[in-house]
C-alpha cells in the first residue's frame, strides 16, 4: 500500500520532510570550556576546588523547539551540590552543641535537647529545599523517561511541511490522533507529548 505523504494542507509533497529529520537539522551542538569553583571533602577538612570543564552546548531553533518529542532532562547535580554544601554549617555546629547538651545548664537536659534540635533543624533547612528541588527533577527525568517510548512511536511517524508550517500523520498512529490532519507544530507536540503522558509533567 502506497502512503499518501502529500501536505493535507497544499495538496504537494515537495516540502515535506519526516518530523525526525526536520528536527535533526534545527538541534546542533558545540563545545566548550566552562570555569567552575567549589569545594571538595577530603580527610583533612574542606578545600576549594577550581578546575575547567568540558561542556557540551545544545542549540535549539525554535522550529526543532516545537517539534520535540520530549521535554530536555532537568540538570540534578546542582541542587545536590548545593545541598551539601548548605549542610556544612549544620556539620560544623554540631560539635559545640554536643558540647552544649552534654554540659546542660540550669535549664535543664530536655529544653537544652529541644533547643538544640531546633537550631540544627532551622540550619538545615536551605539544604533540604534544595534537596527538595533535586528530588523534584529526579521525578520529573523519570516520568519523561518512561513515556518517552510511547512517544518517539507517535513522533517518529509524524511529516512537517515546510511551505505550511504544520505537521500531520499520513497514517493515524495512535487510536486518539486522526491521519492526514494538519496541525500547528505546537498541537502536534502536545499529541506527542500526551502519548508520553508528560504534556503535564
Ligand atoms: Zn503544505
Amino acid at each position: 500500500m502506497e502512503i499518501d505523504i502529500s501536505c493535507p494542507r497544499c495538496g504537494h509533497d515537495d516540502s515535506v520532510q519526516m518530523v525526525p529529520s526536520a528536527y535533526a537539522e534545527g538541534v546542533s551542538s558545540s563545545y566548550g570550556s566552562n570555569f567552575t569553583t567549589g569545594v571538595g571533602f577530603t580527610s583533612s577538612g574542606v578545600v576549594p576546588v577550581v578546575g575547567t570543564t568540558t561542556i557540551e552546548r545544545t542549540h535549539t531553533t525554535a522550529l526543532a523547539q516545537s517539534l520535540s518529542p520530549a521535554p530536555a532532562q532537568r540538570p540534578v547535580g546542582r541542587p545536590l551540590a548545593i545541598g551539601l554544601l548548605l549542610l556544612v554549617p549544620d556539620l560544623l555546629a554540631l560539635f559545640p552543641m554536643t558540647l552544649v547538651i552534654l554540659q546542660p545548664d540550669d535549664v535543664g537536659l530536655l529544653p537544652t535537647l529541644f533547643g538544640v534540635a531546633f537550631f540544627l533543624g532551622a540550619l538545615a533547612l536551605p539544604s533540604a529545599v534544595a534537596f527538595c528541588l533535586a528530588i523534584g527533577r529526579i521525578r520529573f527525568n523519570n516520568r519523561t523517561s518512561r513515556g518517552r517510548c510511547a512517544a518517539l512511536a507517535v513522533w517518529s511517524s509524524g511529516v512537517y511541511c515546510h511551505r505550511c508550517g504544520v505537521a500531520f500523520w499520513p497514517l493515524s498512529p495512535a487510536p486518539n490522533i486522526p491521519a492526514r490532519q494538519a496541525y500547528a507544530p505546537e498541537h502536534f507536540r502536545w499529541f506527542v507529548w500526551n502519548a508520553g503522558n508528560y504534556v503535564n509533567a
